[in-house]
């Protein structure tokens, strides 16, 4: 296992998400939840013209699966997956074009501004988490593939197993500094709220499993 540095603009981007003071950090959500969407998207699209998938539409669905023994967030879909190339290319970068524009702003603006106007992606999930590991298997591929990252110091990508294709983002939330300040993420009532506030452009299922002890 080789540990890579991300490229030097996500470095910074990273740099700002770990330490933002933005008062909005509930927008994480948003993100890893339009990227769930979008995967699905594809292989749902996919699925049109090619019997192989297997799939239907109303299989497709996102799940949403606190655990407060381990402090973890979990967003799964069962959408198109990523291989090791992929992860390198996608997570190590910033490639998107609202994460370009993103970049662009960084230099002047304000960052309550900037991660408010623009979609951020994928690391505005280093604003309550300290730890992701992103388990995904390709549609087509029996590999699955494990990308983890504490943030600024790079990630590691392995292959692992991956029963099923699509892809598992597991943060592990930050240590509150103040109350419930990302415990809150834990929680049902907030997750529903959060939900129902960014899944207005999400066109399938999105289910919450609470693990209870
Ligand atoms: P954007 O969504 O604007 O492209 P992000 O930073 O949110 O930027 O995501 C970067 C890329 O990572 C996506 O374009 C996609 O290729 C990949 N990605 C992120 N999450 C997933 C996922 N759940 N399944 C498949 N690919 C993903
Ligand atoms: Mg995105």
């Amino acid at each position: 296992m080789e540990r890579k540095e991300f490229q030097a603009e996500s470095k910074r981007l990273l740099e700002l998400m770990i330490h933002s003071i933005y008062t909005h950090k509930e927008i994480f959500l948003r993100e890893i939840l339009s990227n769930a969407s979008d995967a699905i998207d594809k292989l749902c699209y996919r699925s049109l013209t090619d019997e192989q998938v297997g799939m239907k539409r109303e299989d497709f669905a996102i799940t949403i699966r606190p655990d407060q023994e381990a402090r973890t967030l979990t967003v799964s879909d069962n959408g198109i997956g990523m291989n090791d190339t992929d992860l390198e290319q996608n997570l190590g970068v910033i490639a998107s074009s609202g994460t370009f524009q993103f970049r662009q702003e960084l230099d002047k603006d304000a960052e309550s501004d900037v991660i408010g106007q623009f979609g951020v992606g994928f690391y505005s999930a280093f604003m309550v988490a300290d730890h992701i590991t992103v388990v995904t298997r390709k549609y087509g591929d029996e590999q699955g593939w494990r990308w983890e990252s504490d943030g600024v110091e790079g990630y590691t990508i392995e292959p692992c197993r991956k029963d099923t294709v699509g892809t598992d983002i597991i943060m592990h939330l930050k240590a509150d500094e103040e109350p419930e300040e990302y415990s809150q993420y834990l929680q049902e009532h907030t997750l529903q709220r959060l939900v129902k506030k960014y899944s207005d452009y999400i066109r399938f299922p999105i289910r919450m499993e609470m693990t209870r002890s």
